[in-house]
């Protein structure tokens, strides 16, 4: 008889360093869990993982998340009685570039933020640190004084020892083998028995595609990920090495991080371990020759160092003390890739209280933060910290197979890449373009991705340098930026045309449809011919997302909104849908094109039925170039303007009219330049659970008449005032305007940091939306920026827009 319990609250597949620290974090908010694992707990990646454990980054939640991993693994061995091999050595990370040291300028300033001593370093004074570095030909460095490494298996048994401490049980070796449903609760099968329970984590690792598979009878899809081979080798004993930490007082050497060639290297106790991330790696298990085991548990690759050469001997460039140690061991693992290498942490799509914390990447750095973010997502249903970053959502249908294969290889070979916001990585392109791709490549289109869908950023002219290496560039010049300031001209004084195809488009329909979406939302609902902006908060008040609102009668209600946040958002419709109520996802039906600027009605006007003097958010439907279309007068550019909503198929013919009457093509980064100067707002930039309401300034969407969530909570915030607040800046900017998150500081005191910035054309300068302390957001308040390591002066403007500010010309 297995003593398996029958019943639990969660159920975590999964006994990995993540796992277990799900574990952790849900029992010790007090829910019953059970984690079962098929093998012994570390079985998967963990066990061989080198464990290193950074807290930088360049995305401000995975910061928080790793910073928090930190924070719990100093005091994790005293608070479990479970002593761990935990050095902190500190790491220095070497820039070769300007650009670099820019990246490592904008991490210090938002590692200072949340409170890290992150420091930038000379090259001069390297060698202080690392008395075995050939210096010559770097730019400068960073030096993280957290950074260290952790033995995985010791903090994954610490994880689950505090993790039964606190009462949760752990089944090893015992498989989940399936999952069914009944009466509303998920039933785990395993050899051991049934399991029942309200919630369930997939936490398999590289197994987390076959574990997810199981749930889509339940609206699941396929887990987008690959499993790539790492490797990392360890040298023998170096005597100069021992040598060297025997004079020292017994201190280790910092890691060192060669983030331009792409390896790191650590002192492994008197020798070194040299972990390349090489671009020309290697996915495993992706074609039916070579399937994935049913178990590979404890296993490793066979050693191919023959693909480490060139990394091994740039090490030993830079390190020459390496060439003396002899090569000890090689270690070549499984590692799971997720298209953007970022882990899935959160509801898993599509499918109720069902939740992903799996394709780890950096999985022994990240799993004290992914635990606690897990937890929260499983016993509170939101999280302290805005986790978009790694939310499972951000993923869609357009992830196929080889698609995850192609980015995965992309993203491994680019493991230390800059991401620059001009550039776009190239593999796996076109899964999703509409009927007017073509028409756009004709005309320079630039694209960028956006949910899938291929839509143009700039249009460049004939004789401009489209190459990649181009946008690599934090700077606002480059070959597009003298396009971007064209089209925004076009668009004050003539018109342009946008095509935002991929718009997510939502219908919710049925009896009380209306009653539905307007429970969810604290905004007030337009009538049926306009269309206006909700706002939906968490249950703290908190700006979970915006939507356009299009109704049609009460049973019957369009909701538009950003491409990127087609599942989340299907989400928070569907919340307590009523029986008779249904959520329809259109998307792909219709295309969109944005016609905006002052002459954007003369151009309408003859190619259209519609009655173009009907006011702004006004909805209609008409004809445009004989095809059948709903016009919004709407314009995110902050001008007279229309958008014209149409059949995907119809999209070319209406292109064609408008363009050939002199609307000038226009692309995302000039609509992110013009939206800036208007404060309006863009989705988990200046929209994120990171802020209230009140504190985001949308205090006029907030209808307190009525019961919506999150309504107690900013009753609270209103008694008290929030203490900060959406702010309009004027930056003083150098070559580079405010990146997100930016640091903005009063003397030496950060009080805020950026949401966004942009030059605005419009406006002849640089602009800067953020979230200042409130008592600092009256106009004319003086505050510095950190802008990639420059501080640069800024100045509130007020909280509403700086281009048109009494929106005289939408409403002409
Ligand atoms: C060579 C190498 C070096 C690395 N170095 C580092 C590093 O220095 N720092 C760092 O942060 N990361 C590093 N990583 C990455 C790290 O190993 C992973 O990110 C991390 O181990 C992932 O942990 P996990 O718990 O998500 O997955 P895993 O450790 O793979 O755990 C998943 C578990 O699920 C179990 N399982 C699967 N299916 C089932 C089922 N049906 N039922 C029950 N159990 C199941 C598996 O047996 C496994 O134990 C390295 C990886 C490699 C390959």
């Amino acid at each position: 008889m297995s003593d398996l319990p029958s019943h639990t609250r969660v159920v975590i597949i999964g006994g990995g360093a993540v796992g277990a620290s799900c574990a952790y974090h849900i029992a010790k908010a007090g829910w019953d869990v059970v984690l079962l694992e098929k093998n012994e707990l570390t079985a998967g990646s963990t066990w061989h993982a080198a464990g290193n454990c950074p807290s930088f980054s360049t995305s401000w939640a995975v910061m928080n998340m790793q910073r928090y991993s930190l924070d719990l693994y100093r005091r994790l061995a005293d608070e479990v009685d479970y002593p761990m091999n935990y050095h902190v050595t500190g790491s220095i990370r070497l820039g070769h570039s300007r650009e670099r040291i820019q990246e490592f300028e904008r991490a210090v300033s938002m590692g200072r933020y949340q409170g890290m001593d992150l420091e930038m370093m000379q090259v001069g004074d390297l060698k202080s640190r690392y008395p075995f570095l050939e210096t010559h030909d770097l730019a400068g460095a960073l030096y993280d004084p957290d950074d260290g490494d952790i033995d995985p298996a010791q903090l994954t048994q610490a994880l689950a020892k505090g993790a039964r401490m606190a009462g949760a049980r752990i089944e090893r070796f015992c498989p989940a083998t399936g999952v069914s449903r009944d009466k509303g609760e998920w039933v785990i099968h395993t050899p051991k028995g049934d399991i029942r329970c309200e919630k369930v984590v997939n936490a398999a690792g590289y197994y987390a595609q076959r574990v997810g598979e199981w749930f889509k009878p339940f609206g699941g899809r396929t887990v987008p990920m690959a499993v790539m081979s790492h490797q990392y080798f360890l040298t023998e004993e170096i005597p100069a090495i021992r040598e060297w930490c025997e004079s020292t007082g017994n201190r280790k050497l910092p890691l060192l991080r060669d983030v331009d060639s792409s390896y790191y290297l650590r002192q492994e106790k008197y020798g070194l371990n040299l972990g390349p991330y090489e671009r020309n790696c290697k996915a495993h298990w992706v074609t039916p020759d070579d399937p994935m085991p049913e178990d590979f548990s404890f296993q490793l690759y066979p050693d191919d160092l023959e693909r480490l050469e060139w990394y091994i001997e740039d090490a030993m460039a830079r390190v020459p003390l390496l060439g003396e140690g002899g090569v000890g061991r090689n270690i070549n693992g499984p590692i799971p890739y997720a298209p953007d290498g970022l882990p899935l942490i959160g509801p898993m799509p599509g499918v109720p209280n069902a939740f992903e914390a799996c394709v780890f990447t950096f999985g022994i750095t990240q799993s004290g933060g992914a635990g606690k973010v897990l937890a929260e997502w499983v016993t509170e249903g939101c999280t302290e910290w805005d986790m978009w970053a790694v939310d499972p959502r951000r993923y869609t249908d357009y992830t196929d197979p080889q698609y995850c294969i192609d980015k995965a290889l992309e993203t491994y070979g680019h493991e230390y890449a800059m991401h620059f916001p001009w550039h776009r990585w190239p593999a796996a392109p076109d899964r999703r373009t509409s009927a007017l791709h073509d028409r756009l490549k004709a005309a320079g289109a630039q694209f960028g991705v956006y949910n899938g869908w291929e839509r143009a950023n700039w249009f460049a002219q004939p004789g401009d340098d489209t190459s990649e290496e181009a946008t690599h560039t934090w700077d606002r010049s480059g070959p597009f930026q003298p396009r971007i300031e064209e089209e925004c001209a076009a668009v004050r004084d003539h018109a342009g045309v946008l095509a935002i195809s991929g718009f997510t488009r939502l219908r919710v329909q049925g009896p009380g449809a209306r009653a539905h979406v307007d429970g969810l939302t604290c905004s007030r609902l337009p009538k049926p011919g306009r269309v206006g902006l909700a706002y939906f908060p968490d249950t703290r008040g908190r700006i979970l997302t915006e939507m356009s609102v299009i109704p049609s009668s009460d049973e019957d209600l369009l909701l538009i909104t950003a491409a990127v946040a087609q599942w989340h958002d299907r989400d928070v419709l569907t919340t307590g849908l009523p029986e008779g109520v249904t959520v329809t996802d259109e998307s792909a039906d219709f295309d969109c094109l944005l016609v905006t600027g002052p002459q954007s009605r003369a151009i309408l006007a003859p190619l259209t039925d519609a009655d173009l003097s009907l006011p702004w958010l006004s909805v209609q439907q008409a004809t445009v170039a004989g095809k059948p279309v709903t016009l919004m007068r709407v314009s995110f550019a902050g001008e007279l303007g229309w958008e014209i909503h149409c059949a995907a198929a119809d999209a070319p013919a209406i292109w064609d009219a408008v363009t050939g009457a002199g609307a000038k093509p226009f692309g995302m980064f000039a609509l992110n330049a013009l939206r800036v100067e208007k404060a309006y707002r863009a989705w988990k930039g200046d929209l994120s659970t990171d802020y209230t309401l009140l504190q985001g300034g949308l205090d006029r969407f907030i209808d307190w008449s009525k019961p919506f969530p999150g309504k107690a909570a900013l009753e609270q915030e209103r008694a008290t005032g929030p203490t900060k607040r959406f702010a309009v800046l004027r930056v003083e900017a150098g070559p580079a305007d405010t990146p997100y998150m930016a640091t903005i500081r009063q003397g030496d005191t950060i009080v805020g940091e950026a949401t966004a910035g942009a030059w605005g054309y419009r406006v002849g300068h640089s602009v800067a939306l953020a979230m200042i302390r409130t008592d600092l957001t009256a106009p004319g308040t003086e505050l510095e920026i950190d802008i990639f390591g420059e501080r640069r002066p800024a100045t509130v403007l007020g909280d509403g827009p700086i281009w048109d500010a009494q929106n005289e010309r939408i409403k002409a």
